[in-house]
Parts: C-alpha cells; sequence; structure tokens
C-alpha cells in the first residue's frame, strides 16, 4: 500500500523489525525515567510519533518476557507528578544520533 512519510523515524510498514526494536528501545527508557504505561504511551505519540496501539502491544510483549521486573514496577508508587517532557525528547534524540 502506497504512503507518505510524515515524520523522519523509521517507518513501521517499511522496516517493522527497526520499528519495533526502536519503540521497545523508548519504551525502556520511560521505564528508566519511571514512567506509568499511561505516561509511556502519551509522551511516545507526543514525541516520537508512535501510535498508542503500537507502543502498547511492545509493551505487553515486554512484559511477557520480563514478568517479575514489571511486577516489581508496577508495586512502586508512580510520582502524581508531571513527566518530564524535556527529558523524553532527549532520549529520543539520544536515540536518532546513536543510531546513525
Ligand atoms: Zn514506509
Amino acid at each position: 500500500m502506497h504512503h507518505t512519510h510524515q515524520h523522519p523515524l523509521l517507518c513501521l510498514y517499511c522496516h517493522p523489525h527497526s520499528y519495533i526494536r526502536m519503540v521497545q528501545h523508548l519504551i525502556e527508557r520511560c521505564l528508566l525515567l519511571h514512567m506509568s504505561q499511561e505516561q509511556c504511551i502519551k509522551a511516545l505519540e507526543e514525541h516520537a510519533s508512535i501510535t498508542p496501539l503500537v507502543t502498547l502491544t511492545v509493551w505487553k510483549e515486554l512484559q511477557k518476557e520480563n514478568e517479575d521486573f514489571f511486577r516489581a514496577y508496577y508495586s512502586q508508587n508512580f510520582s502524581p507528578m508531571p513527566i518530564n517532557e524535556a527529558e523524553v525528547f532527549k532520549l529520543h534524540q539520544d536515540y536518532q544520533q546513536g543510531n546513525k
């Protein structure tokens, strides 16, 4: 199916494996920032134009592979503070630079 690329990131349809790897990497960075699943989905949508469904799917895969980690992760108290947007955006740029 013909489609145009509106963002500079990898394309899910042209490079599915690389794309999923990128989403996985971004989710891992969100986990390091102690974001909830909801915050992570929102951050990736806003900063990397990743659709919530893709983020959720990759998140679930990660969770399946790392059950113990996620059990511990969910048991902690998430900060009610808003996420640090600048920090999220920076990690996105870090990734792109590292990927060149
Ligand atoms: Zn494409």
